[in-house]
């Protein structure tokens, strides 16, 4: 799913998967629910004005063989791993991650997956803007979240995610997340801050 060669980040992270997750259907159900909430309906839009129309497919339960929550790949869609997700929480969390790499992907027409400091660019995006990083999510995952530390958990998730790309081994992701920290975390787009 998620992390095959040239054009897949992944969400990073699973919850505390204690759980066995759901099923593609009741996952699917909960896709539906997400994309009636603010968040993700904002994201919808500007994906659409930026000329990238989402079609009632483009995102999809599927159970997922790799331990990623979700990934996105360029002119397929969106992917949510009902098997690794258990509450609607978690999949409007991918769902919010996935479309900022499709929004990534959609306005900037160079974008390519397999260098790795374009791909650590969009996760930094994807896990600043996307509230992965959220303090009652960080407890839930069993990191203690100290005032200050949203930083460390964005940075540890994006490592998690470009480690995972072929293209990229551990020094290079690092170097590339350095090299692009400052103007990717300060890039909210299409927020007007992150929200
Ligand atoms: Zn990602």
């Amino acid at each position: 799913m998620a992390n095959e060669p040239g054009s897949r980040p992944s969400s990073g992270g699973l919850s505390s998967a204690i759980n066995d997750g759901m099923t593609v259907d009741e996952c699917d159900s909960m896709i539906q629910r997400s994309l009636r909430t603010p968040m993700v309906k904002f994201l919808k839009e500007h994906l659409e004005k930026s000329g990238c129309n989402i079609g009632t497919n483009f995102i999809k339960a599927v159970h997922c063989d790799k331990r990623v929550s979700g990934g996105y790949v360029r002119g397929e869609g969106i992917v949510v791993c009902s098997n690794h997700l258990n509450i609607q929480d978690e999949v409007n969390q991918v769902v919010i991650h996935e479309l900022i790499h499709a929004y990534d992907d959609c306005r900037a027409a160079n974008l390519d997956w397999s260098d790795c400091a374009h791909h650590a660019c969009s996760e930094i995006r994807a896990g600043h803007l996307s509230g992965d990083c959220h303090y009652k999510r960080e407890l839930l995952r069993g990191f203690v979240k100290i005032r200050g530390h949203e930083q460390d958990c964005v940075r540890r998730r994006v490592m998690k995610s470009v480690t995972a790309n072929p293209y990229c081994s551990e020094a290079a992701a690092k170097d590339a997340m350095e090299a692009v920290w400052d103007v990717c975390y300060n890039d909210t787009k299409p927020f007007d801050r992150a929200p």
